[in-house]
Protein backbone atom coordinates (compact mmCIF):
# COMPACT_ATOMS: atom_id res chain seq x y z
CA UNK A 1 0.00 0.00 0.00
CA UNK A 2 1.53 2.93 -1.02
CA UNK A 3 -0.86 5.39 0.19
CA UNK A 4 0.81 8.30 2.37
CA UNK A 5 0.65 8.21 5.81
CA UNK A 6 -1.26 11.28 6.83
CA UNK A 7 -2.81 13.31 4.56
CA UNK A 8 -1.96 12.21 0.69
CA UNK A 9 -3.32 13.78 -2.47
CA UNK A 10 -6.75 12.20 -2.08
CA UNK A 11 -7.57 14.41 0.92
CA UNK A 12 -5.27 17.47 0.18
CA UNK A 13 -7.67 20.72 -1.00
CA UNK A 14 -8.30 22.10 -3.64
CA UNK A 15 -10.16 19.05 -5.69
CA UNK A 16 -11.95 20.10 -8.16
CA UNK A 17 -14.67 18.82 -9.96
CA UNK A 18 -12.72 16.30 -11.94
CA UNK A 19 -11.00 14.24 -9.16
CA UNK A 20 -8.03 12.02 -10.26
CA UNK A 21 -9.41 9.05 -8.38
CA UNK A 22 -12.80 7.20 -8.90
CA UNK A 23 -15.47 7.49 -5.86
CA UNK A 24 -15.02 4.15 -5.00
CA UNK A 25 -11.22 4.91 -3.89
CA UNK A 26 -12.48 8.73 -2.72
CA UNK A 27 -14.97 6.64 -0.47
CA UNK A 28 -12.22 4.33 0.60
CA UNK A 29 -9.51 6.46 1.49
CA UNK A 30 -9.91 10.44 1.57
CA UNK A 31 -10.23 11.54 5.04
CA UNK A 32 -8.48 8.29 5.97
CA UNK A 33 -4.59 8.84 7.29
CA UNK A 34 -2.97 5.62 8.60
CA UNK A 35 -2.58 6.83 12.40
CA UNK A 36 1.34 8.45 12.25
CA UNK A 37 1.99 6.72 15.68
CA UNK A 38 0.83 3.54 15.49
CA UNK A 39 0.42 2.85 11.86
CA UNK A 40 -3.64 2.08 12.65
CA UNK A 41 -5.48 1.52 9.25
CA UNK A 42 -8.23 2.97 11.06
CA UNK A 43 -8.69 6.08 13.18
CA UNK A 44 -9.18 5.51 16.77
CA UNK A 45 -12.22 7.69 18.00
CA UNK A 46 -10.98 10.42 20.04
CA UNK A 47 -13.34 11.06 22.54
CA UNK A 48 -11.23 14.23 24.41
CA UNK A 49 -13.02 17.14 24.70
CA UNK A 50 -10.05 18.95 25.34
CA UNK A 51 -6.38 19.55 23.85
CA UNK A 52 -3.23 19.96 26.04
CA UNK A 53 -1.39 23.27 25.07
CA UNK A 54 2.42 23.75 25.42
CA UNK A 55 2.24 27.46 26.30
CA UNK A 56 -0.73 29.47 26.76
CA UNK A 57 -2.15 30.11 23.28
CA UNK A 58 -0.15 26.92 22.11
CA UNK A 59 -1.66 23.80 21.44
CA UNK A 60 0.18 20.93 20.58
CA UNK A 61 -0.95 20.48 17.41
CA UNK A 62 -4.47 22.30 15.31
CA UNK A 63 -7.13 21.24 18.20
CA UNK A 64 -8.07 22.92 21.10
CA UNK A 65 -11.88 22.21 22.13
CA UNK A 66 -14.17 19.50 20.54
CA UNK A 67 -16.80 21.85 19.34
CA UNK A 68 -14.30 23.94 17.20
CA UNK A 69 -13.14 20.22 15.97
CA UNK A 70 -11.90 17.01 16.29
CA UNK A 71 -10.32 14.45 14.75
CA UNK A 72 -12.97 12.37 13.45
CA UNK A 73 -14.97 15.03 12.37
CA UNK A 74 -12.57 16.38 10.39
CA UNK A 75 -11.79 12.68 8.60
CA UNK A 76 -15.36 12.55 8.16
CA UNK A 77 -15.44 16.19 6.65
CA UNK A 78 -12.56 15.80 4.46
CA UNK A 79 -14.04 12.30 3.05
CA UNK A 80 -17.73 14.02 2.51
CA UNK A 81 -15.47 16.93 0.49
CA UNK A 82 -14.05 14.50 -1.52
CA UNK A 83 -17.35 12.68 -3.03
CA UNK A 84 -19.07 15.66 -3.37
CA UNK A 85 -16.51 17.59 -5.86
CA UNK A 86 -15.63 19.90 -3.15
CA UNK A 87 -13.37 22.28 -1.15
CA UNK A 88 -15.24 22.26 1.85
CA UNK A 89 -17.23 19.75 3.81
CA UNK A 90 -18.82 20.74 7.65
CA UNK A 91 -20.92 18.06 10.00
CA UNK A 92 -23.64 19.09 11.82
CA UNK A 93 -25.56 17.07 14.45
CA UNK A 94 -28.11 16.59 11.83
CA UNK A 95 -29.60 17.25 8.24
CA UNK A 96 -32.09 19.80 10.08
CA UNK A 97 -29.13 21.53 12.14
CA UNK A 98 -27.43 21.83 8.64
CA UNK A 99 -30.68 23.26 7.20
CA UNK A 100 -30.67 25.83 10.29
CA UNK A 101 -26.84 26.98 10.01
CA UNK A 102 -27.57 28.21 6.20
CA UNK A 103 -30.67 29.75 6.98
CA UNK A 104 -29.30 31.50 9.84
CA UNK A 105 -26.43 32.68 7.69
CA UNK A 106 -28.85 34.95 6.07
CA UNK A 107 -29.57 38.47 7.08
CA UNK A 108 -32.92 39.30 8.84
CA UNK A 109 -35.12 40.25 5.51
CA UNK A 110 -33.87 37.82 3.38
CA UNK A 111 -35.46 36.19 0.86
CA UNK A 112 -35.55 32.69 0.05
CA UNK A 113 -36.85 30.60 -3.15
CA UNK A 114 -37.91 27.03 -2.70
CA UNK A 115 -39.11 24.29 -4.36
CA UNK A 116 -42.58 23.68 -2.76
CA UNK A 117 -42.84 19.74 -2.14
CA UNK A 118 -39.47 19.95 0.14
CA UNK A 119 -38.62 17.83 2.82
CA UNK A 120 -41.61 18.03 6.07
CA UNK A 121 -39.18 19.16 8.38
CA UNK A 122 -37.60 21.89 6.18
CA UNK A 123 -40.82 23.59 5.16
CA UNK A 124 -41.50 23.45 9.14
CA UNK A 125 -38.38 25.30 9.64
CA UNK A 126 -38.70 27.78 6.62
CA UNK A 127 -42.42 28.37 7.72
CA UNK A 128 -41.92 28.52 11.91
CA UNK A 129 -38.77 29.15 12.24
CA UNK A 130 -36.92 31.02 9.56
CA UNK A 131 -39.63 33.63 9.43
CA UNK A 132 -39.71 34.56 13.12
CA UNK A 133 -35.92 35.32 12.51
CA UNK A 134 -37.02 37.85 9.24
CA UNK A 135 -36.53 35.64 6.78
CA UNK A 136 -38.97 34.82 4.23
CA UNK A 137 -39.54 31.88 1.56
CA UNK A 138 -41.50 31.66 -1.19
CA UNK A 139 -42.30 28.46 -2.24
CA UNK A 140 -43.26 27.17 -6.05
CA UNK A 141 -44.18 23.95 -7.77
CA UNK A 142 -42.25 25.22 -10.76
CA UNK A 143 -39.57 26.32 -9.81
CA UNK A 144 -37.82 26.32 -13.43
CA UNK A 145 -40.26 28.30 -14.65
CA UNK A 146 -41.39 30.81 -12.30
CA UNK A 147 -37.60 31.68 -10.90
CA UNK A 148 -36.72 34.89 -12.83
CA UNK A 149 -41.00 36.29 -11.45
CA UNK A 150 -40.25 34.85 -7.75
CA UNK A 151 -36.65 36.61 -7.69
CA UNK A 152 -36.83 40.27 -5.47
CA UNK A 153 -33.63 41.96 -6.56
CA UNK A 154 -31.69 43.00 -4.00
CA UNK A 155 -33.70 40.67 -1.23
CA UNK A 156 -33.64 36.95 -2.88
CA UNK A 157 -30.35 35.73 -1.39
CA UNK A 158 -31.29 31.83 -2.02
CA UNK A 159 -32.90 29.11 -4.00
CA UNK A 160 -33.57 26.01 -1.97
CA UNK A 161 -33.83 23.01 -4.47
CA UNK A 162 -34.27 18.83 -3.35
CA UNK A 163 -34.24 16.66 -6.09
CA UNK A 164 -35.79 14.14 -6.92
CA UNK A 165 -38.12 15.44 -4.22
CA UNK A 166 -40.19 13.61 -1.16
CA UNK A 167 -41.87 11.59 -1.73
CA UNK A 168 -43.01 12.22 -5.41
CA UNK A 169 -39.82 12.09 -6.94
CA UNK A 170 -39.87 14.82 -8.91
CA UNK A 171 -36.33 16.31 -10.25
CA UNK A 172 -35.44 20.01 -11.37
CA UNK A 173 -33.00 20.87 -13.12
CA UNK A 174 -30.01 22.07 -11.49
CA UNK A 175 -28.46 23.70 -14.21
CA UNK A 176 -31.42 25.61 -15.27
CA UNK A 177 -32.17 27.17 -12.29
CA UNK A 178 -28.33 28.00 -11.17
CA UNK A 179 -27.99 30.01 -14.50
CA UNK A 180 -30.97 32.58 -13.42
CA UNK A 181 -29.94 32.46 -9.60
CA UNK A 182 -26.27 33.35 -10.77
CA UNK A 183 -27.54 36.31 -12.91
CA UNK A 184 -28.76 38.15 -9.87
CA UNK A 185 -26.05 37.12 -7.60
CA UNK A 186 -28.25 34.88 -5.44
CA UNK A 187 -26.59 31.18 -4.22
CA UNK A 188 -28.10 27.81 -5.06
CA UNK A 189 -28.76 25.10 -2.16
CA UNK A 190 -29.35 21.38 -3.10
CA UNK A 191 -30.54 19.13 -0.42
CA UNK A 192 -28.67 15.36 -2.23
CA UNK A 193 -29.97 13.40 0.89
CA UNK A 194 -32.43 11.12 -1.81
CA UNK A 195 -29.18 10.12 -4.09
CA UNK A 196 -26.29 10.50 -2.55
CA UNK A 197 -23.32 11.67 -3.68
CA UNK A 198 -22.32 8.52 -5.39
CA UNK A 199 -25.52 9.16 -8.21
CA UNK A 200 -25.48 12.81 -8.04
CA UNK A 201 -23.28 16.02 -7.19
CA UNK A 202 -24.86 18.98 -7.63
CA UNK A 203 -21.90 20.90 -7.35
CA UNK A 204 -21.03 20.15 -11.05
CA UNK A 205 -23.98 21.18 -12.15
CA UNK A 206 -23.75 24.50 -10.58
CA UNK A 207 -25.32 24.23 -7.12
CA UNK A 208 -23.28 26.70 -4.71
CA UNK A 209 -24.15 24.22 -1.68
CA UNK A 210 -24.48 20.72 -1.42
CA UNK A 211 -26.78 19.31 2.28
CA UNK A 212 -27.23 15.70 3.13
CA UNK A 213 -28.97 14.40 5.68
CA UNK A 214 -26.08 12.14 6.28
CA UNK A 215 -28.76 9.83 8.29
CA UNK A 216 -29.95 8.43 5.21
CA UNK A 217 -27.48 7.60 2.85
CA UNK A 218 -24.19 8.64 3.17
CA UNK A 219 -24.33 6.51 7.12
CA UNK A 220 -26.36 3.90 5.36
CA UNK A 221 -26.92 1.98 8.68
CA UNK A 222 -30.16 3.60 10.45
CA UNK A 223 -27.67 4.23 13.21
CA UNK A 224 -26.73 7.75 13.27
CA UNK A 225 -28.50 11.39 13.48
CA UNK A 226 -26.21 13.73 11.11
CA UNK A 227 -26.04 16.45 8.54
CA UNK A 228 -23.47 18.08 6.08
CA UNK A 229 -23.09 20.22 3.80
CA UNK A 230 -20.16 20.98 0.87
CA UNK A 231 -19.36 23.52 -0.82
CA UNK A 232 -16.35 25.75 -2.30
CA UNK A 233 -16.47 29.00 -1.93
CA UNK A 234 -13.30 30.53 1.06
CA UNK A 235 -16.12 33.39 2.35
CA UNK A 236 -18.92 30.60 3.16
CA UNK A 237 -16.51 28.46 4.53
CA UNK A 238 -15.25 31.33 6.80
CA UNK A 239 -18.96 31.75 7.34
CA UNK A 240 -20.48 28.69 7.96
CA UNK A 241 -17.39 26.94 9.93
CA UNK A 242 -17.85 30.12 12.38
CA UNK A 243 -21.98 29.04 13.16
CA UNK A 244 -20.72 25.60 13.22
CA UNK A 245 -18.79 26.40 16.01
CA UNK A 246 -21.11 28.97 17.55
CA UNK A 247 -24.17 27.71 17.40
CA UNK A 248 -22.78 24.35 18.32
CA UNK A 249 -25.07 21.99 16.95
CA UNK A 250 -22.07 19.45 15.89
CA UNK A 251 -21.83 15.74 15.85
CA UNK A 252 -20.19 13.27 18.53
CA UNK A 253 -16.68 11.65 17.55
CA UNK A 254 -18.34 8.48 17.76
CA UNK A 255 -21.31 9.36 15.36
CA UNK A 256 -18.99 10.69 13.09
CA UNK A 257 -16.43 7.67 12.94
CA UNK A 258 -19.43 5.47 12.49
CA UNK A 259 -20.78 7.86 9.25
CA UNK A 260 -17.27 7.73 8.21
CA UNK A 261 -17.30 3.99 8.25
CA UNK A 262 -20.77 3.75 6.43
CA UNK A 263 -19.59 6.52 3.86
CA UNK A 264 -16.97 3.69 3.07
CA UNK A 265 -19.25 1.68 1.37
CA UNK A 266 -21.56 4.39 -0.50
CA UNK A 267 -21.16 2.92 -4.06
CA UNK A 268 -21.77 -0.25 -2.95
CA UNK A 269 -24.84 0.38 -1.60
CA UNK A 270 -26.07 2.71 -3.71
CA UNK A 271 -25.37 0.79 -6.83
CA UNK A 272 -27.41 -2.35 -5.16
CA UNK A 273 -30.17 0.32 -3.82
CA UNK A 274 -30.50 1.37 -7.55
CA UNK A 275 -30.88 -2.43 -9.16
CA UNK A 276 -33.75 -3.66 -6.36
CA UNK A 277 -35.38 0.26 -7.21
CA UNK A 278 -35.13 -1.12 -10.63
CA UNK A 279 -37.09 -4.41 -10.45
CA UNK A 280 -39.32 -3.05 -8.07
CA UNK A 281 -40.17 0.05 -9.90
CA UNK A 282 -40.12 -2.37 -13.14
CA UNK A 283 -42.87 -4.90 -11.59
CA UNK A 284 -45.06 -2.19 -9.96
CA UNK A 285 -45.46 -0.24 -13.28
CA UNK A 286 -46.72 -3.88 -14.82
CA UNK A 287 -48.96 -4.60 -12.29
CA UNK A 288 -53.08 -3.71 -12.93
CA UNK A 289 -52.82 -3.51 -9.30
CA UNK A 290 -50.94 0.42 -9.25
CA UNK A 291 -52.14 3.50 -10.61
CA UNK A 292 -48.69 5.11 -11.10
CA UNK A 293 -45.30 4.83 -10.22
CA UNK A 294 -42.99 7.97 -9.57
CA UNK A 295 -39.21 6.96 -9.98
CA UNK A 296 -36.52 8.60 -11.97
CA UNK A 297 -35.17 5.74 -13.39
CA UNK A 298 -37.84 4.60 -15.14
CA UNK A 299 -38.36 6.03 -18.83
CA UNK A 300 -41.98 6.95 -18.17
CA UNK A 301 -41.31 9.30 -15.31
CA UNK A 302 -42.02 12.64 -16.86
CA UNK A 303 -38.30 14.38 -16.54
CA UNK A 304 -36.47 11.15 -17.12
CA UNK A 305 -34.53 13.58 -19.61
CA UNK A 306 -32.98 15.34 -16.34
CA UNK A 307 -32.03 11.65 -14.83
CA UNK A 308 -29.91 10.97 -17.66
CA UNK A 309 -27.92 14.67 -17.64
CA UNK A 310 -27.89 14.88 -14.00
CA UNK A 311 -27.42 11.58 -12.67
CA UNK A 312 -24.43 8.51 -12.79
CA UNK A 313 -25.00 6.50 -15.57
CA UNK A 314 -28.52 7.62 -15.18
CA UNK A 315 -29.17 6.31 -12.14
CA UNK A 316 -32.81 6.28 -10.79
CA UNK A 317 -31.51 5.84 -6.65
CA UNK A 318 -32.95 3.55 -4.39
CA UNK A 319 -35.92 5.59 -3.28
CA UNK A 320 -39.54 5.53 -5.59
CA UNK A 321 -43.27 5.64 -5.01
CA UNK A 322 -46.50 4.63 -6.42
CA UNK A 323 -50.80 5.01 -6.26
CA UNK A 324 -51.73 1.72 -5.47
CA UNK A 325 -55.37 0.51 -6.26
CA UNK A 326 -58.28 0.70 -3.57
CA UNK A 327 -57.38 3.84 -1.51
CA UNK A 328 -56.24 4.32 2.10
CA UNK A 329 -56.79 1.04 3.09
CA UNK A 330 -54.98 -0.98 0.38
CA UNK A 331 -51.88 1.39 1.16
CA UNK A 332 -52.71 0.51 4.61
CA UNK A 333 -52.79 -2.89 3.97
CA UNK A 334 -49.79 -3.03 1.47
CA UNK A 335 -47.63 -1.88 4.55
CA UNK A 336 -48.89 -4.38 6.75
CA UNK A 337 -48.58 -7.26 4.18
CA UNK A 338 -44.75 -6.96 3.25
CA UNK A 339 -42.76 -9.35 4.92
CA UNK A 340 -38.98 -7.80 4.18
CA UNK A 341 -39.95 -3.96 3.70
CA UNK A 342 -40.37 -2.66 7.54
CA UNK A 343 -43.08 -0.41 8.11
CA UNK A 344 -41.60 2.92 9.27
CA UNK A 345 -40.37 6.22 8.38
CA UNK A 346 -36.47 7.07 7.14
CA UNK A 347 -34.65 5.86 4.07
CA UNK A 348 -31.12 5.23 3.21
CA UNK A 349 -30.62 2.59 4.78
CA UNK A 350 -29.34 -1.28 4.44
CA UNK A 351 -32.90 -2.46 5.11
CA UNK A 352 -36.06 -2.04 2.51
CA UNK A 353 -38.23 0.15 4.43
CA UNK A 354 -42.39 1.13 3.17
CA UNK A 355 -44.56 3.79 4.50
CA UNK A 356 -47.48 5.98 3.17
CA UNK A 357 -46.51 9.35 3.09
CA UNK A 358 -50.18 10.89 3.46
CA UNK A 359 -50.58 9.27 7.20
CA UNK A 360 -46.90 9.30 8.17
CA UNK A 361 -44.08 11.65 6.42
CA UNK A 362 -46.45 14.13 5.48
CA UNK A 363 -49.36 14.08 8.06
CA UNK A 364 -49.06 17.58 8.91
CA UNK A 365 -49.16 19.05 5.32
CA UNK A 366 -53.48 20.02 4.54
CA UNK A 367 -55.03 17.56 2.12
CA UNK A 368 -55.75 20.06 -0.53
CA UNK A 369 -52.18 21.01 -0.34
CA UNK A 370 -50.86 17.90 -0.36
CA UNK A 371 -52.89 16.64 -3.60
CA UNK A 372 -51.90 19.38 -5.43
CA UNK A 373 -48.38 18.03 -4.82
CA UNK A 374 -49.27 14.35 -5.94
CA UNK A 375 -49.40 13.09 -2.25
CA UNK A 376 -52.67 11.41 -2.46
CA UNK A 377 -53.80 9.08 0.71
CA UNK A 378 -53.05 5.84 -1.85
CA UNK A 379 -49.33 6.99 -2.32
CA UNK A 380 -46.87 4.43 -0.75
CA UNK A 381 -43.06 5.48 -0.54
CA UNK A 382 -40.56 2.79 -0.56
CA UNK A 383 -37.06 3.21 0.22
CA UNK A 384 -35.02 -0.03 -0.79
CA UNK A 385 -32.11 -1.39 0.81
CA UNK A 386 -29.52 -4.17 -0.38
CA UNK A 387 -31.10 -7.16 -0.05
CA UNK A 388 -31.33 -9.81 -2.70
CA UNK A 389 -33.63 -7.98 -5.85
CA UNK A 390 -35.70 -11.15 -6.66
CA UNK A 391 -37.00 -11.64 -2.60
CA UNK A 392 -38.05 -7.74 -2.75
CA UNK A 393 -40.08 -8.16 -6.40
CA UNK A 394 -41.87 -11.18 -5.22
CA UNK A 395 -42.47 -10.00 -1.64
CA UNK A 396 -44.15 -5.87 -2.92
CA UNK A 397 -46.09 -8.54 -5.13
CA UNK A 398 -47.34 -10.90 -2.95
CA UNK A 399 -48.02 -7.72 -1.17
CA UNK A 400 -49.99 -6.02 -3.80
CA UNK A 401 -52.12 -9.11 -4.03
CA UNK A 402 -53.46 -9.23 -0.60
CA UNK A 403 -53.92 -5.33 -0.26
CA UNK A 404 -55.47 -5.21 -3.62
CA UNK A 405 -57.82 -8.11 -3.37
CA UNK A 406 -58.39 -8.37 0.17
CA UNK A 407 -57.79 -10.65 2.88
CA UNK A 408 -57.77 -14.40 1.58
CA UNK A 409 -60.14 -16.29 4.11
CA UNK A 410 -58.50 -19.67 2.42
CA UNK A 411 -55.14 -19.56 4.07
CA UNK A 412 -56.09 -18.05 7.13
CA UNK A 413 -54.43 -14.69 6.55
CA UNK A 414 -56.66 -11.79 7.45
CA UNK A 415 -54.07 -8.50 5.86
CA UNK A 416 -54.20 -5.27 7.83
CA UNK A 417 -56.04 -6.06 10.53
CA UNK A 418 -54.48 -5.59 13.99
CA UNK A 419 -52.70 -2.25 12.86
CA UNK A 420 -54.13 1.03 13.49
C1 LIG B 1 -34.22 13.27 6.70
C2 LIG B 1 -34.09 14.41 5.77
C3 LIG B 1 -33.71 15.68 6.23
C4 LIG B 1 -33.50 15.99 7.69
O1 LIG B 1 -32.40 15.31 8.21
P1 LIG B 1 -32.28 14.83 9.74
O2 LIG B 1 -30.94 14.19 9.76
O3 LIG B 1 -33.42 13.89 10.02
O4 LIG B 1 -32.37 16.06 10.59
C5 LIG B 1 -33.56 16.69 5.29
N1 LIG B 1 -33.80 16.47 3.97
C6 LIG B 1 -34.18 15.27 3.50
C7 LIG B 1 -34.43 15.10 2.05
C8 LIG B 1 -34.34 14.20 4.39
O5 LIG B 1 -34.73 13.01 3.91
Amino acid sequence: MTLPISEGPIDTPPRSSSPVHGFGTRAVHAGSPHDPVTGAVIAPISLSTTFAQTAVGQPLGQYEYVRAGNPNRDNFEKAVAALENAKYALAFSSGSATTAVILQSLASGSHVVSISDVYGGTHRYFTKVALAHGVHVTFTPSIEVDLAELIKPGETKLIWIETPSNPTLSLTDIRAVATIAHRHGIKVVVDNTFLSPYIQNPLNHGADIVVHSVTKYINGHSDVLMGAAAFNDDTLFEKLGFLQNAIGAVPSAFDCWLAHRGLKTLHLRAREATTNATVVAKALEASPNVIKVNYPGLASHAQHKITLKQHRNGMGGGMLSFRIQGGKSAAEAFCAATKIFTLAESLGGVESLVEVPASMTHMGIPKEQREAAGVFDDLVRISCGIEDAEDLRADIMQALEKAVVGPKISNGVANGNGHP
